[in-house]
């Protein structure tokens, strides 16, 4: 970055045709500004490297300033009404839905993912505005039986206060609307710190909220480069005025922001990395299973978080399966530019993943696993398009059995009995999602039962939704997002006792 930064950065012409809705300047109380330090960086397309756009590198200074701005902006924003929140949601809801194609290309452009894809993520990022608006008339209190005559309990919502959200690149508006959706309609305000990879997405939502009449400074941007997300979290988790750290991302990076909130004994709402297991047992629809195996392995690359880790599949239908796995990925996985219509599958997001994922595969072919289709970049179309892959003869020991592959990489492994497969699902600190093909129904209340995962889908292959809860158990997360249990997060419940009503 550093190189680009000093020299090539100057040269290089932006290619990318005019995007309606691109910003270069991050969102502070309503204003569109530059870091304080005037220091930028690229942001780059993943499929050719080519810089979309440059960018304020904000630092801790500036970040601070964004805390400011939105504890001033929450004094305001807790008077609103949750009628007039659930109006500017909606409002904003509906702009998104008109300017879905314009954000889609910007997405593209900047993670990779191809343009379908892009524009599915705009639908469903979008279904959370639309479902907080609704939601936030419904945040209620309780008045409970008081155990004294003369006396009534009243157990109120109150908004918890400034919310630090940090989001990843893999989904880069979702992430962004599942969280922020929910604490405006809890009354909050927050800061946002979008990935280093996509803040171009999360600067078009941002737009279009402030179209949408959002207050200044209730949502601010602050964008930042790698090298400042370490000063800026620290301001984002420490400061006094933050209540709430609301991230989505690694484990890694999620047990570290734990601690540092730990210090003012801060509300954290975490969305980690998983670990997820597909098992197919000898009763299932075994085409049905393909086909959702390829939704819940190769969406995004499999850049996802709820998106397949291991294939588990019976002895009795495993060569079936993996036959049917093979000629699907054959058939159906077109590899390039995201941009391209017929493409399903475009480049990883950086090195760093490209790495990650080469190294997983080739150590565990090192260890006698059997590439069965792809095994590596597709070098004729650039550093980053990691070949759709299907690997057999995996062992539990191996490291991509354990690791989150996050990439196009099915890894199948036989298994004889539905106690094997509990426990080999089970044997792993992620727990966000679990997916299993039955058509007994013992079988599947029993696997949704034993399984030990936030979320459980029998006999498909996709389950987030703005109605449902979603979130992990153990390593993979604390709090849910989406359904009313995601605005409630945001909350803090007040006691009142209203005393001397005898007198
Ligand atoms: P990541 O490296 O943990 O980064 C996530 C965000 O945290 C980025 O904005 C990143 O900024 C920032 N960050 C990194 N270090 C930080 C620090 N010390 N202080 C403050 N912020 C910091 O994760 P990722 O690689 O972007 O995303 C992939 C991971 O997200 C996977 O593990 C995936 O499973 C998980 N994920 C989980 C869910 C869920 O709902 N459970 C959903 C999507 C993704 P930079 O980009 O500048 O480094």
């Amino acid at each position: 970055m550093d190189l680009l930064r000093v020299g090539i950065l100057n040269t290089f012409v932006i290619h990318t045709r005019k995007m309606h809705l691109l910003r270069n300047q991050a969102h502070v109380n309503g204003a569109w500004v530059k870091a304080k330090s005037n220091a930028m960086f690229p942001v780059l397309n993943p499929a050719d490297d080519k810089v979309i756009a440059e960018v304020p590198d904000m630092d801790a200074a500036d970040a601070k300033q964004a805390v400011d701005v939105a504890a001033c902006a929450f004094q305001s924003w807790r008077q609103t009404t949750a009628k007039e929140r659930s109006r500017i949601l909606r409002r904003w809801f509906d702009l998104c839905e008109q300017n879905a194609d314009k954000i889609a290309e910007i997405m593209t452009a900047e993670s990779g993912k191809p343009l379908s894809e892009s524009k599915a993520e705009i639908t469903y990022g979008n279904s959370f505005l639309e479902w907080f608006a609704d939601s936030a008339r419904h945040i209620n209190g309780e008045i409970i039986q008081s155990p004294w005559p003369n006396k009534q309990i009243l157990l109120n919502r109150q908004p918890i206060g400034v919310v630090s959200v940090i989001t990843p690149w893999n989904f880069p508006f979702a992430m962004i609307t599942r969280k922020v959706g929910a604490l405006l309609a809890a009354g909050c305000t927050c800061v946002i710190k979008p990935a280093e990879d996509t803040p171009l997405t999360a600067l078009a939502a941002v737009d279009l909220a402030a179209q949408a009449c959002v207050p200044n400074g209730v949502i601010n941007v602050v964008t930042t480069s790698r090298k400042n997300a370490i000063s800026v979290g620290k301001v984002l988790c420490e400061d006094p005025h933050i209540a709430c750290i609301s991230f989505t991302g690694s484990t890694q990076v999620g047990k570290l922001l734990y601690g540092q909130a730990a210090k003012g004994i801060k509300r954290v709402a975490l969305e980690l990395g998983g670990n997820a297991p597909f098992i197919v047992f000898p009763s299932a629809d075994i085409e049905h299973a393909v086909d959702h195996a390829m939704l819940a392995k190769f969406r995004n690359s499999g850049q996802a978080c709820v998106g397949v880790n291991r294939f588990l599949i019976h002895e009795g239908v495993y060569q079936e399966f993996v036959n049917c796995f093979k000629n699907r990925i054959q058939q159906k996985c077109i590899l390039g530019p995201g941009m391209r219509k017929e493409v399903t599958n475009g480049p990883l997001i950086n090195d760093a993943q490209v790495k990650k994922v080469t190294g997983l595969v080739d150590k565990a072919v090192s260890k006698g696993a059997k590439v069965l289709i792809g095994g590596k970049v597709d070098t004729q179309l650039g550093s980053k398009f990691y070949q759709p892959t299907l690997i057999t003869d995996v062992q539990p020991e191996m490291e991509i059995f354990h690791e989150e592959i996050f990439g196009p990489v099915a890894v199948c492994y036989k298994i004889k009995s539905e106690s094997e497969a509990v426990s080999l699902a089970n044997d792993t600190r992620g727990g966000l999602s679990a997916y299993v093909f039955t058509k007994e129904l013992g079988q599947a209340f029993r696997m949704s039962k034993n399984l030990e995962f936030g979320m459980v889908a029998i006999n498909d292959g996709i389950l987030s939704a703005a109605e449902p809860a979603f979130g992990g158990i153990k390593e993979s997360g604390i709090g849910r997002e989406g359904s009313l249990h995601g605005a409630l997060e945001y909350t803090d419940i007040k006691y009142t006792l209203m005393s001397g009503l005898d007198k």
